[in-house]
């Protein structure tokens, strides 16, 4: 008999979180503060620009402060070092976000590294990383904060499961990696993580009740290398062409959905997944900055 898995739906937990958001950003307005958000974006990079312009929109629907600097290509890193500056000492800014990728003649490292750590909303400055990892609170980067949230919201049990990750980077991999070992409810998994140079990877997904996948390859995690009944969640966003779209491309995820979804006992979709959970938790970041910032 077919599978019908369980969908996690990021987009129906994403408009739970931005309603929350809502009383918070009712008390600030209180008080005179509309939570700021600024974004930085250099150069032309079509998917960043989607995402910048996705998260404006958002933002302002919510009643933030939001802009957007849009800076040419060409910007110098010691001109982009002074926008960053100019944006931490602006109090009316709670928040900052430099769209990566930067163009190559840009550090990004250092440029992270500029913003001050209590306007660092991405979760990216090594003091939010450190306390991350310290399980203290701080910024925690938006994509595995916005799983965390899919988990919360299905109630999803971690404690005692072995959680596999697939990919290392610093923005997903690592950091979701860490939270699953936290020791707190959402946490006290066992935790594998597997990226390039591990041979066999199957061998490990198909020991995963939950599997994480993040490699940013498209399809490329198979029926076979996935155990019955884990859940699964999807952070690739991958464009693949597709003529018969209108755009010449569709998206998908890392994992090959339609194969996979026929044995796992849950799965979040691309798009509609972990996608939406992004800019929501950037969101929450910038409300809880601007709450900070009374204190
Ligand atoms: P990245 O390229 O920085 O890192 C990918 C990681 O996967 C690397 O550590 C690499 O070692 C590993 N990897 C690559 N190919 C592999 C393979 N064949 N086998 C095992 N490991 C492999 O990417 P990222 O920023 O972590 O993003 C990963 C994917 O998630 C991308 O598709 C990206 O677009 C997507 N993403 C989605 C969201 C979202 O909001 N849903 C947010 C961030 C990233």
């Amino acid at each position: 008999m077919p599978n019908s898995p369980l969908i996690l739906s990021g987009k129906e937990v994403s408009l739970a979180v931005k309603s929350d958001l809502k009383n918070r950003i009712l008390e600030l307005k209180e008080k005179g503060i509309a939570p700021g958000l600024t974004a930085v974006l250099v150069g032309e990079d079509p998917a960043s620009q989607v995402y910048v312009r996705s998260k404006e929109r958002q933002s302002a629907k919510l009643g933030f402060n939001s802009n957007v600097l849009r800076l040419d290509k060409g910007t110098s890193q010691a001109e982009l070092l002074d926008v960053v500056k100019q944006l931490n000492d602006d109090p009316s800014v709670h928040g900052i976000l430099v769209q990566l990728p930067l163009p190559k003649h840009i550090d990004s490292q250092l440029i992270i590294e500029s913003i001050d750590p209590a306007k660092d909303v991405d979760g990216f400055h090594p003091v939010s990383v450190g306390k991350l990892v310290l399980d203290l609170d701080g910024f925690v980067s938006c994509t595995p904060a916005g799983i965390l949230e899919i988990m919360k919201f299905y109630k999803i049990e971690t404690a005692g499961k072995h959680v596999v990750v697939v990919g290392r980077s610093n923005i997903v991999g690592k950091p979701m990696a860490n939270l699953m070992i936290q020791k707190k409810d959402l946490g006290n998994a066992t935790v594998t993580l597997v990226h390039t140079r591990t041979p066999d990877m199957g061998l490990h997904t198909r020991q995963a009740d939950i599997l994480i996948a993040a490699a940013g390859v498209p399809e490329f995690i198979t029926a076979d290398m996935v155990r019955d009944g884990a859940v699964v969640i999807d952070v690739g966003i991958n464009r693949v062409e597709d003529d018969s779209t209108e755009k010449g491309y569709r998206l998908v995820g890392d994992v090959d959905f339609s194969a996979v979804s026929k044995k796992c006992a849950a799965i979040t979709p691309v798009p509609g997944g972990v996608g939406p959970m992004t800019i929501a938790m950037l969101l929450s970041n910038t409300v809880k900055s601007a709450e900070n910032s009374l204190n």
